[in-house]
């Protein structure tokens, strides 16, 4: 089956069309073959060129490079992200783990925007965990504690504040952290894409299909020619599973989101003026919600199993439906019809929402499974991933490595039935955050 990526992003349409696009057209041999141009692909191919100037490097994805999920998220690159209620210190410890990796990641990041001069609109804004449910206070105090132990600059907002910040009065409480950048995803992935140094061939429209080991060489299969590789780095997140990865460790999310036009003059006076904000939900299916620096409203209220491959315009009209109405409830006095892109995109999550980082035979390797924070750790873990492969250390590696590993899945239809269950059981409770 091949990936098929909706072409109605706004993040990525905004941009001009790349002219030097490349497909597999022959059979390729090769030191090293990355498989999947996202941000960890991009990063571990970056990282490889440094380390091996002079070897055959190929990055190939089955789309364009960077549209997937790189391109298409929502842009918020985390220090922290919502922990509702850990109290004991191996509770703190494993937060604190998973936040010294956020860390690693942010300085990655901007350490990449800076030697490149990248400008992906990078704001030090902050962001809000909020509510219009008063039950929801007790996390947000319970978060505050953990956030206060580990030092992370925060406070707690009430309803008059936060109409005044965000433009709306739908929200009751919020825990404010200072930490944590908003950015288009889309110009970062495109820049990535842009800087990948000379010995990095790139092949975009080239979907891996099968592999197979035979004694020191990996054997790839496209639709049309092979690539036989010495060293094989997997960064394909979402469609880990579908190369037959780390199958009982993580499965595959769909997620949707629709972005406005920009607000004219009148519409943005009259909800206030608001600064560049970023909402994540408290309860795990609500609305993540965004005003673009350029006034635009993005929101991502859906998480679902779906097939990953592909979404058809009908059902991505019918999540455009319900994002029009989240933010209708939000901003009742703008246009109802404001929305100029919709569209999908796949992240990859775990049970304990632990990454993936792994050697798992040799030559052979992994990284993936952000749990919808792939920003910075996937551009850590890329990096990462490309300096383990070539048998060296970095302090960086520790810390990934010091933090848990994925644990167990059911097999299906265990695991989806599970799934869709929790699912529709988290929407039920976030229902009003929706
Ligand atoms: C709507 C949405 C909102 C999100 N919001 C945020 C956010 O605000 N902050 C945040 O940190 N993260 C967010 N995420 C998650 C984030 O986008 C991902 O964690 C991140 O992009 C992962 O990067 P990656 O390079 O590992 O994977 P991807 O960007 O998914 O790249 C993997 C690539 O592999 C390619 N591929 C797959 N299979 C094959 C194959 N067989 N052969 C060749 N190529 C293949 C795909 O085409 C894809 O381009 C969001 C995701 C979505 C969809």
């Amino acid at each position: 089956m091949n990936i098929v990526n909706d072409n109605t992003c706004s993040w990525l349409n905004n941009h001009s069309k790349r002219s030097n696009i490349k497909t597999l057209e022959k059979d390729e041999s090769c030191e090293w073959l990355i498989v999947g141009a996202g941000y960890t692909g991009l990063s571990a191919a970056r990282k490889l060129s440094e380390i091996h100037p002079k070897q055959k490097i190929i990055i190939v994805d089955a789309q364009l490079a960077g549209e997937g999920a790189s391109g298409r998220n929502s842009g918020y690159l985390v220090d922290t992200t919502l922990n509702d209620g850990f109290t004991s210190n191996k509770d703190l410890s494993n937060y604190k783990k998973k936040t010294d990796i956020y860390k690693l990641g942010i300085d990655v990041v901007k350490n990449f925007i800076k030697e490149h001069q990248v400008d992906c609109e990078w704001n030090k804004s902050g962001k809000y965990f909020a509510s219009s449910n008063q039950k929801d206070r007790k996390v947000l105090e319970n978060f505050s504690k953990t956030l206060l132990k580990l030092n992370f600059e925060h406070n707690i907002l009430e309803k008059d504040d936060l109409e005044k910040k965000l433009g709306t009065n739908f929200y009751n409480l919020a825990l404010y952290t200072k930490g944590g950048i908003l950015l288009n995803p889309g110009k970062l992935a495109r820049a990535m894409v842009d800087t990948l140094p000379d010995n990095v061939v790139l092949l975009d429209n080239s979907q891996l299909n099968e592999w197979s080991k035979n004694s020191d060489r990996i054997i790839c299969k496209f639709n049309n020619n092979k690539i036989t590789t010495k060293k094989i780095i997997f960064c394909t997140n979402g469609f880990l599973k579908s190369l037959g990865l780390k199958n009982n460790y993580n499965f595959p999310l769909t997620l949707t989101a629709s972005m406005t036009r920009p607000l004219t003059d009148t519409e943005y006076k009259s909800i206030g003026e608001p600064k560049e904000w970023g909402v994540l939900p408290i309860r795990p299916m609500g609305a993540t919600i965004r005003m673009t620096k350029d006034k635009r409203i993005l929101i991502r209220n859906t998480a679902e199993v779906h097939n990953p491959f592909k979404m058809s315009k009908s059902d991505l009209d019918n999540r455009s439906l319900k994002q029009k109405l989240g933010i209708k409830k939000r901003f009742p006095n703008l246009p109802y019809d404001i929305i100029e892109s919709s569209w999908s995109g796949v992240v990859s999550r775990s049970r304990n929402g632990s990454q993936i980082f792994e050697k798992i035979d040799s030559n052979i390797y992994v990284a993936g499974c952000y749990n919808g924070s792939g920003i910075g750790v996937g551009t850590l873990f890329g990096e990462q991933i490309a300096i383990k492969a070539s048998n060296e250390y970095s302090k960086e590696i520790e810390t990934i490595e010091s933090r848990s590993k994925p644990t167990w899945l059911p097999p299906q239809p265990f695991l989806d039935l599970g799934l869709k269950t929790r699912l529709i059981y988290e929407r039920i409770r976030a229902r009003s955050e929706i």
